[in-house]
């Protein structure tokens, strides 16, 4: 079928909405109406072309929620109706690393790293789908193992946002960092990813939890999910200010941004003896992490985490619930929506760090 998308076509390009042929769902797949799909930096990376795995011409967006229309051949686990969060990362729940209980990136994902399957092509010619989903557009298909059922009662521009920034942010808290009640937590950069990591910290019961940004903005916006202090990162050493008021380092530090120099800040902030630093940020492609081993000798570690280590299918829907019973803010999280032929101006708002998280709302354009 033929569906509306919004393609890059080259580095730096605008998106440009475009009727792009989508394959139907074969044995084992499912197509989604995309309802809404945020925004995200790691969309802008790979427009702005810094950080940018998938070949253009490239469908983005990676952060969406929708209603399954119609199952191919053999799905048992999904039905036509469901609400659904389509997954980057799916979860196959029978390969080794699916039941190691360790980790969320399921085998025949990694896989797919290489071959970067997409359902999108325009004029014969193939169109990436990134992050194997691709929902700035009007329907989407994926593999069963990538459809995360939801709960029907949260609206779908809400919704949209576990499939990334709050799954990167709280679920590196909860499923990386294992942060315990009472822990000092730092967070390097205040937006989607960072203001998710912050309220993840609440959740899990953290002490001190301290946010660092360029952006004065962010000071009120990151208290309304649960951060006790803001250091400003443009004035002064936030280093020195970070082991001020923990009395000597951070139990952890997530960086948010994917900057380098961020990343070892954050590194430098955290306690010897045990501190841990988590990097959530993507770099521009090619940078390198320099740490001196004495200090990670020290008692230190620098753990990674993809979309927070939380499996797509048998944990992500449960951050739902989390929201329906106060404990997670997402209304404050989605600041802007906007029609798909605003997207472009959804991107500028990203940029200009006015807003926290835009989502492209596809439900009210139709209404
Ligand atoms: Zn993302
Ligand atoms: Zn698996």
């Amino acid at each position: 079928m033929k569906v509306r998308a919004m393609v890059a076509h080259a580095p730096g390009a605008p998106l440009v909405m475009e009727w792009v042929d989508l394959a139907p769902p074969g044995p084992g797949e499912v197509r989604i109406e995309i309802m809404a799909s945020g925004l995200c930096h790691t969309d802008l990376s790979q427009l702005q072309g810094t950080a940018a795995p998938y070949p253009f011409p490239v469908v983005v967006g990676h952060e969406g929620a929708g209603v399954v229309r119609e199952i191919g051949a053999g799905v048992t686990s999904v039905a036509v109706g469901d609400h659904v969060v389509p997954l980057g990362i799916g979860e196959c729940g029978t390969c080794g690393n699916c039941r190691s209980g360790l980790t969320n990136l399921c085998a025949v994902f990694l896989g797919e790293i290489a071959s970067q399957p997409s359902p999108f092509s325009l004029n014969g010619r193939k169109v990436s789908a990134y992050s194997g989903v691709g929902s700035l557009a009007e329907h989407v298909v994926v593999p069963e193992r990538n459809c995360a059922v939801i709960r029907k009662d949260v609206p779908f521009h809400l919704a949209c946002t576990i499939g990334c920034s709050v799954a990167t942010g709280v679920g590196a808290v909860l499923h990386t960092a294992h942060v315990g009640t009472g822990a000092s937590v730092a967070v390097f950069g205040l937006g989607g990813i960072g203001l998710n990591v912050v309220q993840g910290a609440r959740l899990a019961g953290a002490g001190r939890i301290i946010g660092v940004d360029i952006n004065p903005a962010r000071d009120a916006q990151g208290r309304r999910f649960g951060m006790t202090d803001f250091v400003n990162g443009s004035s002064g050493d936030a280093v020195a200010a970070i082991q001020a008021l923990t009395g000597g380092g951070a139990d952890f530090a997530f960086e948010c941004v994917g900057s380098t120099a961020l990343m070892r800040q954050a590194f430098d902030c955290t306690r010897v003896g045990w501190g841990c630093t988590v990097v959530l940020g993507v770099p521009p492609d090619g940078q390198t992490l320099d740490l001196v081993p004495f200090a990670i000798q020290l008692g230190r570690t620098v753990k990674g985490s993809f979309m927070g280590n939380i499996k797509g299918r048998s944990q992500l829907p449960a951050l739902l619930d989390h929201y329906v019973a106060g404990r997670l803010n997402l209304d404050d999280l989605v600041t802007h929506r906007l029609p798909m032929a605003e997207v472009n101006r959804g991107f500028a708002l990203m940029t200009s760090g006015e807003a926290v998280r835009s989502v492209v709302s596809f439900q009210e354009e139709r209404a």
